[in-house]
């Protein structure tokens, strides 16, 4: 439709400047308007009676009574004041420092007043009120508005009523061109429709057949809507394209990726699997046996792996990506394991050692690598050799694996580890490292999702979930305290220290442009080894130190060399030293409850208690609650469902940094319903040949959208 390709200058009294402020909130063109959906509603009130006025908000229709006075009280404050009046009586208007005001009163014209109601002694007095000349027809009855999201430069009213110019738009635009609104898709007609537009083809293949309402309607109910239902409606046809264009990308992956043949039987994996058993100092967890079964026959069954074994922090996913790789091995293929740090590079590397080396008679050995960013040239280039000439068949790395010049030998599995760190794109770039068929592919995720949210944001991979954890562990325990309680928590450091305990520090990034208010890592360092914790080892870890230098901290630190890691998050994933006991938490209120959940679970990984202490002086009622999901509960599911009760599911886990699929309207939860019907749906689309376009049409947005992400 060209009228939502049209920019929004041609809306009168949209100049380059304010379309210049309009863009910075994506809004180019009548299209992005329409697309740019309140935030929340807001009820305007019925204008009552002045003889009425009780304290608290109220609204009048009045007209003015003489002319404003405006009286500086000192330079810099002023009051402006009015008398209002309608048939029932008189009252008093003030407004602080709006001297402006005195230019906005004709006499004789009906006004719309809303505002705070003050009972003094002479009376009520009305503070500084909002007023717009008095419209019947949309003053009269009670109405819902749209609060739209801002940024700096726009106000609500000229969002407003740029969203109102282009409704109008759209309404004049389908009244001339006579859109159809008979949605039944008939074949004969097919070929024609999909010439047309994106919205239109949409509405034709879903508006009927799900009962949900047209993009149209949708557009103007979810922007003014007249009831609840309106809303509803509204929320649902829209939530409804989202997940079809989803699971549309689903589809599309899962039909390329599972379509193509693996010819990469791991077979014999019975024999294996009890080698690789015999080297573990453990035994698996029931639900480690399960995980493992399911990874292992997925392997063997001729087909594609697609698995996303997702298990709470400390669960034991390490072992699993391990039997897995050793499995593959000695099936005579390459595995790669993509790590997002250095660290937890190397320290998979360093724990599949452990147990790969650990019997290796020289003949049925298999060569374990490692690469990353950081290494010498040299090195990097000798470890790339061996790969390519199959001398090495497990290598694990980060980003580094994923460059064009590594070249597998011949790569059975791809394993990523803690996938939200990583786009959708970089995991199928791994994937293509093999060479004629598709390896197998395991994401292991730490970030533990109700089942169906798991499905909506993996929806393109099957699910195992590690559900208990190994036996002996000793739940944390977690306290959330003010900082004033910072002198008693480094007694306590100290107290463990001096009996061999470790502690880890964490402090949120802080922007440079952020008020100082928080602590960086940097400057909690050096006061405490300067100060309180002055006889203690410690280290300091952040982002923008080299990896040679990170390297050498975490190495010192899991050696127990350092008693105490002051850090940032970069210790977030992963990072396994049994003996750190104790996880403070410096400014809590600044992180997700699942990745506190997550850096909590860098201690409590030994046999000995653990503690996990939340700084935060934060007092709002919000910051209260979190900390005490926290608090309570050790269970990173039943936390991470608590988080999307209290943050909503756009900001679930950092969704949006994370390059996950966050939606506008849809709400996961509420529109599970909807989620399955897109599901449906979606399947349809891409198997029918008749709906060939709408399924590129959908692609091609869609690629937009959700896959090229990262
Ligand atoms: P995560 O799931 O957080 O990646 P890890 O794989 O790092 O967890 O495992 C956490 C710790 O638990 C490791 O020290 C690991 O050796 C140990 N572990 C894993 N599985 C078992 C088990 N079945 N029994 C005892 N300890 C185990
Ligand atoms: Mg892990």
């Amino acid at each position: 439709m060209r009228v939502l390709k049209e920019d929004i200058q041609s809306i009168k009294g949209i100049g380059p400047k304010k379309a210049a402020s309009f863009a910075k909130l994506g809004i180019r063109t009548i299209g992005d308007a329409l697309s740019y959906y309140p935030r929340e509603y807001e009820i305007q009130a019925v204008p009552i009676d002045i003889s009425s006025i009780q304290e608290g908000l109220v609204a009048l229709c009045i007209k003015w009574d003489g002319s404003p006075r405006v009286s500086w009280i000192r330079k810099g404050f002023s009051t402006t004041r009015i008398k209002a009046k309608d048939q029932t009586g008189v009252v008093d208007c003030i407004w602080y420092n709006q001297p402006y005001r005195a230019n906005q009163f004709q006499s004789g014209k009906k006004y719309y007043v809303t505002a705070k109601a003050v009972k003094k002694s002479s009376g009520y007095q009305i503070q500084n009120p909002s007023v717009e000349e008095y419209n019947p027809d949309i003053h009269g009855k009670p109405q819902i508005l749209p609060v739209y999201p801002l940024t700096r430069g726009i106000n609500q009213r000229s969002l407003r009523s740029l969203i109102e110019e282009a409704l109008k738009k759209l309404l004049s635009y389908s009244g001339n061109n006579n859109i159809e609104n008979n949605n039944k898709v008939s074949n004969k007609d097919s070929k024609n429709y999909y010439k047309t537009t994106y919205v239109n083809n949409i509405d034709k293949f879903i508006a009927s057949r799900y009962g949900l309402i047209n993009k149209h309607e949708a557009w103007i109910k979810i922007h003014k809507p007249e009831s609840k239902e309106d809303l509803k409606q509204a929320q649902r046809r829209l939530a409804f394209e989202e997940f079809l264009q989803l699971q549309v990308t689903i589809q599309y992956m899962r039909n390329n990726v599972q379509g193509k043949k693996s010819g990469m039987l791991i077979t014999d994996y019975h024999n294996n699997l009890k080698d690789f058993l015999s080297r573990l100092a453990f035994k698996l967890t029931s639900a480690q046996e399960k995980v493992l079964n399911e990874v292992l026959l997925d392997m063997s069954n001729g087909k594609v792996m697609s698995r996303l074994v997702q298990g709470d922090v400390g669960s034991g996913k390490t072992v699993i990506a391990a039997a897995a790789s050793f499995c593959a091995a000695k099936a005579g293929f390459q595995a790669a394991m993509m790590a997002p740090t250095e660290i937890l590079a190397r320290q998979h590397y360093e724990s599949f050692k452990k147990i790969f080396y650990k019997q290796a008679s020289s003949e049925n050995s298999i060569k374990i690598g490692l690469l990353t960013g950081g290494m010498k040239v040299s090195e990097k280039e000798e470890l790339k050799e061996e790969l390519r000439n199959g001398n090495i068949q497990v290598v694990i790395g980060t980003h580094a694996l994923i460059q064009d010049d590594v070249v597998f030998n011949k790569l059975g599995l791809v394993i990523t580890d803690e996938q939200h760190r990583f786009g959708v794109r970089q995991r199928a770039l791994l994937q293509d490292k093999g060479e004629l068929d598709l390896p197998h592919m395991m994401v292991m995720s730490a970030t533990p999702i109700p089942r169906t949210l798991a499905h909506i944001l993996h929806g393109d991979l099957d699910l195992s979930t590690i559900d208990s954890m190994p036996p002996g562990r000793i739940p944390i325990k977690t306290y959330h305290v003010g900082s004033a309680y910072r002198e008693r928590i480094y007694r306590f450091v100290n107290k463990h220290a001096l009996v061999g305990n470790q502690t880890y520090i964490v402090c949120p990034l802080v922007e440079e442009s952020e008020v100082m208010e928080l602590r960086s890592a940097e400057e909690v360092y050096q006061d405490l080894s300067k100060g309180v914790l002055k006889d203690i080892s410690m280290g300091l870890l952040h982002g923008r130190q080299k990896p040679t230098e990170k390297e050498e901290v975490v190495e010192a630190f899991a050696k127990g060399e350092l008693q105490v890691l002051v850090s940032t998050t970069v210790i977030e994933v992963g990072i396994n030293v049994p003996n750190a006991v104790i996880m403070i938490i410096e400014n809590a209120e600044r992180f997700g409850l699942s990745q506190l959940h997550q850096l909590r679970g860098r201690v409590g990984r030994g046999d000995k208690p653990s503690f996990c202490i939340l700084v935060s002086d934060g007092r709002d009622e919000k910051t209260k609650q979190r900390m005490k999901v926290l608090v309570e509960s050790n269970d990173g599911f039943e936390i991470a469902e608590k988080d999307l009760e209290l943050r909503g599911p756009g900001e679930l886990f950092g969704l949006r940094q994370h390059g996950m699929p966050v939606f506008q309207i849809a709400n996961p939860m509420r529109d599970y319903d909807l989620y399955e019907l897109a599901k449906e749906a979606a399947i349809e689309i891409i198997n029918d040949p008749n709906k060939e376009q709408l399924y590129h049409l959908f692609l091609e947005k869609a690629l937009e959208t959700w896959i090229d992400v990262s």
